[in-house]
Formats: C-alpha cells, sequence, structure tokens
C-alpha cells in the first residue's frame, strides 16, 4: 500500500484562546449537519464574529471526526485575503466552536440565484479570485474538495471569502475518500477511484459554468437523480448542452478544466495553474492587482453597518444557543485535540 508522504504546515500566526462567555451569541447565519454558524459580538471589543458550533456527539456519529480536525488543522495554517480567517477554536462537553472573521456580504449563491446569471466579466472577476485562492491552497498541499457558490462569501467590500474547509485535507499524491457536493465532483471521484488535487480544478469549471448560465452543467431538478447525474459527469462535458451565450473562449476553459482524464486537465498539466492564468478568457486579469484586491469588485454587498446579517438567510433559531456550554459528560473529550479546552467562565 503506498503511504501519503508527510507534510507538517507550520501555523501562520498564534492563534487567540477563546471561551463561550466572551461572546453574545446573535442570530443564525447558516446551518449544517452537525450544528449551525452564528454571527457573535465580543464582549471585549464589541466586534462581530462568526462561530461555527458543531456537535461532538453528532460527528462521530457521522462518521465525521477526520474531517472534523482536518478543518480546524487546515484553517489554522492557511492566511490568504481570499480564504476565511480562524481566530481560535475551543471545545466543551458538548460542542466544538471556531472563531472566524463575520463575511457579511452572504453567499455568491444569493447573489447568483438573484441575478440568475451573471455577465461574462463578473463571472470571470470571482473565478479568477477563487483560481487565486486554489493555487495558494494547492501549493501547501491542501485540496479543498467542496468549491461551489455556497461556500463563497462576499465581503463588504465584495471580494470573496472561501468558506467551509470540512473536506479540506493534505494531499501530497493522491486521496480517495468519496465527498463533495454532486453537481461538482469530478468523474474519477464519482468512480471511486484515487484523485488528487486537480479535482478541484474541475471544479472551478463547473463553476465558472453555473455563474455563466445559472446552473451546473448536469443539473437535475429538484428532487436531483444521482444516478443520472452521475452518469452524465462519467460521460464528460462533450455532452454538455452550452447556452449559446457562453463566448468561445469561456467553453473552451471550461471544456479544459472539465477534462475527464485527470492527466489532461488544465491546472494538473506541467505548468499547474500557470496554464489556467494564462488562458485566454483571463486575458484582461491583472493577476498581481487581483491578488492585492485592486481590482474593483462587480457589486458591492449592500450593508448598513458593522454586524447587518441581512446578506444571510433567516433560520428558525430553536433557541439552539441555550443549549451551548451546558454541563454533561465528556464521552469524547480525547477525540478533537486540536480544539482547546478554556475555562468557560
Ligand atoms: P459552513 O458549515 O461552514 O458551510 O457554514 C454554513 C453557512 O454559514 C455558510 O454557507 C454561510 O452562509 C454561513 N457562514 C459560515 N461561515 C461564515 C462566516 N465566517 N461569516 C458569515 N457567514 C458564515
Amino acid at each position: 500500500m503506498a503511504i501519503e508522504p508527510q507534510r507538517i504546515l507550520k501555523p501562520s500566526r498564534p492563534k487567540g484562546t477563546y471561551r463561550l462567555h466572551d461572546f453574545i451569541i446573535q442570530r443564525t447565519l447558516g446551518t449544517g449537519s452537525f450544528g449551525r454558524v452564528h454571527l457573535v459580538r465580543s464582549k471585549h471589543n464589541l466586534r462581530f464574529y462568526a462561530i461555527k458550533v458543531l456537535n461532538k456527539e453528532r460527528i462521530v456519529k457521522m462518521k465525521q471526526v477526520e474531517h472534523t480536525n482536518n478543518e480546524q488543522h487546515m484553517l489554522e495554517h492557511v492566511q490568504h485575503p481570499f480564504i476565511i480567517n480562524l481566530w481560535g477554536s475551543f471545545q466543551d462537553a458538548g460542542n466544538l466552536y471556531m472563531v472566524m472573521d463575520f463575511v457579511p456580504g452572504g453567499e455568491l449563491f444569493t447573489l447568483l440565484r438573484r441575478s440568475n446569471r451573471f455577465p461574462d466579466p463578473v463571472a470571470k472577476f470571482y473565478a479568477a479570485e477563487v483560481a487565486l485562492a486554489l493555487n495558494y491552497l494547492h501549493t501547501l498541499d491542501i485540496v479543498y474538495r467542496d468549491l461551489k457558490p455556497e461556500n463563497i462569501l462576499l465581503n463588504s467590500d465584495g471580494h470573496i471569502k472561501i468558506a467551509d474547509f470540512g473536506f479540506a485535507k493534505l494531499c501530497m499524491t493522491t486521496t480517495w475518500t468519496l465527498c463533495g457536493t454532486p453537481d461538482y465532483l469530478a468523474p474519477e471521484i464519482v468512480n471511486q477511484q484515487r484523485y488528487n488535487k486537480s479535482v478541484d480544478w474541475y471544479a472551478l469549471g463547473v463553476l465558472i459554468f453555473e455563474m455563466l448560465s445559472g446552473l451546473p452543467p448536469y443539473h437535475q431538478g429538484d428532487p436531483p437523480n444521482h444516478l443520472v447525474l452521475y452518469e452524465r459527469i462519467t460521460r464528460g462535458p462533450a455532452y454538455i448542452k452550452w447556452p449559446a451565450a457562453f463566448s468561445e473562449n469561456a467553453t473552451d476553459l471550461i471544456l479544459k478544466l472539465m477534462e475527464s482524464d485527470p492527466s489532461r486537465r488544465y491546472g494538473n498539466l506541467q505548468h499547474g495553474a500557470g496554464d489556467v492564468f494564462a488562458h485566454p478568457w483571463f486575458r484582461e486579469v491583472d493577476w498581481e492587482k487581483l491578488a492585492a484586491r485592486e481590482i474593483t469588485a462587480p457589486f458591492l454587498p449592500r450593508i448598513s453597518g458593522d454586524g447587518d446579517a441581512s446578506a444571510f438567510d433567516q433560520y428558525p433559531e430553536d433557541n439552539a444557543a441555550a443549549a451551548y456550554g451546558l454541563p454533561a459528560s465528556d464521552v469524547y473529550g480525547t477525540v478533537f485535540p486540536d480544539f482547546e479546552y478554556t475555562n468557560p467562565l
């Protein structure tokens, strides 16, 4: 059996020590299978943050321990203008907590559904920022594995912040876990073969298609038939129905990213991400200015002040926050060693 070479990530900077009592929980910003993300306000500096709360028991029952530890580990080590910033993480008897910057502009998903589709230059702007973030992760040997408009948040200045590192992991060679979001899965994942970081470039191809057309290329309607979807993914992009409005360059780049054979896929060739950056669809992108956030974003979120979460959908609160920090027996006390234990008071 091949053994994956070990790579040790060095912390990008020291993280703070936090506890639940430091924050006032305001409202829910999003929900997931293991918990929810809340808007919170620090009692000390009065700034707003987002805290992701994950129920330990649910994580263990759903066999997501490794993914959750990976998420914390990866986020602790990355530092990039287009990736969410993790300030610190802690746990108590029942839950794990991750303290992040609050990204107020909401999900790219919401903006896309509201706009139906993005004009070519708008899609290009978001795709280019995503490409820079993916390239950064890949240089650290991190595969992200969950690119989709729901996981791309917009900052107050309209630039992106990629969130949800629940499937990110260190990957120097190949890996094989079946995970991700059905519409965005590369054919080798669907076929349960070993795969490498190029699955993220495949997903960028799907994302560009979805931004330009409003729906991913193999979209199945509601409820989706995953069998049909996986068959289409396996048959490859030659069978995609291309909207007439797509430019030749956009179609060409999508085809090169959604290439079924990973050894021929853009981003995974001799010049790596360089091929993607140099593609004619991105011709007018000034990559250095883009990386420095000097290109004005095409859409500025309407935000009335710090802590305005109106860009996010409303979720029933179900008094969820009242259950945090309650004394309980800590059955999973050693399972998440990188989440600190801090004095609750
Ligand atoms: P996640 O489980 O990380 O995908 O988070 C679920 C949802 O919560 C996301 O899709 C966002 O809508 C929201 N969310 C997550 N992190 C943040 C953040 N740092 N700031 C604002 N909203 C967030």
